[in-house]
């Protein structure tokens, strides 16, 4: 069945009790066994129907077998980074989320954990030079956050896969319905849930998709143990969010381009990073491993104070953190999302402006803009003068 389909019903049967259409929420910490050992059911860390019905699905939307539902992105980062060990070596894309690199950075690395972090370039162009026998993981993000730099997945795959390493892609920003990493040779998706799979701005979770029975056996025994687990709610949510996200994210997408020709043409704007326009270096690779190419807009600005001056001065679109929600949010990384990696090599380009293009009007999101942008612009000239 095709994946609108499998979003509303795949993980979902009616409820066998009361006939419920939507799956309930099983707000129980435990469950009563019918003698010593005997129970479908035994603690809810290790297992909660609402929890199962969500991983399902995304099992499903993923194309994998299995999922694993945790309670932020970062706790199903952290949960897969336990499949490694100190003294391995994990080679990361660099332009990753900026609390992806303070785990690995701050967090792991420090444990003896080594990490060789690699440009999205130096990725597609020649990724096997990168790596060598006692690298065990390989960590992309594709399209990369904030930069929004386009990674081949299968060509990195097969390169991990030659000297033995698992292939880990974060597919928060394009989604499975944008994009399916499984498909194209990775061994485990993770996604923060928080984003487009919720899509409402109104929990915080995680999960892990992957199509092999025994790193799910791993990743299931992991998920109890640390048990980083999501409540009942929160998985309900997402799986309500679930079953919207093939339109959410067609509307995200056709915002988005809308959004991305107007600021093309904006004289206050010195650079448009979308994967969608032809002159992005990641535009082939994109059209190839992307169904489209997403609701994530970066744009350069002549200066960081007019790009701080601006995030400030928009009504629609909201100045937060966080991105995929139905609502528009422009922030600006270099001081909130990637201010972690403002010390890195790669740090974020201080004029760098981020958009989560969201599913209002788009004409009422580029007037808001250009309200913005001519303000900003128009003073920056001055100040000039
Ligand atoms: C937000 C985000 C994360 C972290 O997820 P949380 O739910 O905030 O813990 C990881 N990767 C990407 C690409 C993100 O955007």
């Amino acid at each position: 069945m095709d994946f609108e389909t499998r979003a509303i019903h795949d993980g979902q049967e009616p409820d066998p009790l009361t006939g419920a259409v939507t799956v309930p929420i099983y707000q129980t910490s435990t469950y009563v066994q019918q003698a010593v050992g005997e129970f479908r059911y035994d603690y809810a860390r290790t297992a909660n129907p609402t929890r199962e019905a969500f991983e399902a699905c995304m099992a499903s939307l993923e194309g994998g077998s299995h999922g694993r539902a945790f309670g932020s992105g970062m706790a199903a980062a952290t949960t897969v980074m336990h499949l490694v060990s100190p003294d391995d070596r994990i080679v990361s894309v660099n332009d990753v989320y900026g609390g992806t690199y303070r785990l690995f950075s701050k967090v792991y690395a420090p444990k003896g954990y080594e990490f060789s972090f690699v440009s999205a370039d130096a990725c597609n162009q020649d990724m096997a030079s990168h790596l060598d026998e006692r690298t065990r993981l390989v960590w992309l993000e594709t399209p990369t956050n904030p930069l929004l730099n386009v990674i081949d997945i299968a060509a990195a795959a097969r390169a991990a896969h030659d000297v033995g390493a698992l292939v880990v892609v974060d597919n928060t920003f394009a989604s499975p319905y944008l994009q399916r990493p499984l498909e194209l040779g990775a061994d485990i998706v993770v996604h923060s849930t928080t984003k487009y799979l919720g899509g409402h701005s109104d929990l915080v979770g995680g999960c892990a998709v992957t199509a092999d029975a025994a790193l799910d056996e791993q990743l299931g025994f992991l998920q109890n143990s640390l048990g980083a687990i999501p409540g009942p709610f929160d998985a309900w949510l997402c799986l309500r969010g679930l079953k919207t996200l093939a339109v959410r994210m067609r509307q995200h997408c056709e915002n988005a381009r809308a959004v991305v020709g107007h600021l093309e043409g904006h004289s206050a704007v010195e650079k448009v990073l979308y994967p969608g326009l032809t002159s992005h270096p990641g535009h082939e690779i994109a059209e190839r491993q992307m169904r489209d190419f997403g609701g994530m807009v970066s744009f350069l600005v002549e200066s960081e104070q007019l790009a701080v001056d601006l995030v400030a001065r928009t009504k629609v679109w909201a100045l937060a953190e966080s991105l995929g929600g139905v609502e528009s949010l422009i922030e600006h990384p270099a001081r909130m999302t990637h201010a972690s990696t403002a010390d890195a090599p790669f740090a974020t380009p201080s004029n760098l402006v981020r958009l989560s293009v969201g599913i209002e009007s788009a004409d009422d999101l580029i007037e808001d803009l250009d309200m913005a942008l001519s303000v900003g612009h128009r003073s920056a000239l001055r100040s000039h003068q």
